[in-house]
């Protein structure tokens, strides 16, 4: 997807509305339209990048300055127990807008929301071989 059809470009370039909390040179705020729970809010950078590891260092880093902020305000507006903090990356992992975005989602005890956790046990050697093929690329 390229910025001239994203929508989130869109929203950031004021061409389309959207409920806005915050904004300043690197990042946009605004209520996710299909929350998952009350003051469901996204984070996004204004310029387009698709995923994470696409996203300069330098950019990342002024995203990441302010989450702590806008995780607090959202938590303490929504009164909630906790937040997860989450960010897809690919069509696989749930990425629907292609547009590099951190969800903020309020979560209260018992909730019942992304409850789904399949964790199983590695056998330590494939611990190792995987450990080892993340660091060749680093
Ligand atoms: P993801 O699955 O991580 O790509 O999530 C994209 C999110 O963007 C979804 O939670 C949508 O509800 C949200 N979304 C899509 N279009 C809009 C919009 N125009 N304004 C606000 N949120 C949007
Ligand atoms: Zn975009």
């Amino acid at each position: 997807m390229s910025a001239d059809d994203c929508i989130f470009c869109k929203i950031a370039a004021g061409q389309i509305p959207a409920t806005r909390i915050y904004e300043d040179e690197a990042v946009l705020v605004f209520l996710d339209i299909g929350p998952i729970s009350d003051g469901h809010t996204l984070v996004i950078p204004k310029r387009h990048f698709e995923r994470l590891h696409d996203c300069p260092a330098e950019l990342l880093g002024q995203i990441s300055s302010r989450l702590g902020k806008m995780a607090g305000a959202v938590s303490a507006a929504m009164n909630c127990d906790g937040y997860n903090l989450l960010c897809n990356n690919g069509r696989a992992a749930g990425q629907i807008v292609e547009h590099l975005h951190f969800h903020i989602i309020p979560r209260n005890v018992g909730d019942g929301l992304l409850n789904r956790w399949p964790s199983y046990t590695y056998k330590q050697e494939k611990m190792e071989a995987i450990a080892g093929k993340i660091r060749q690329n680093l």
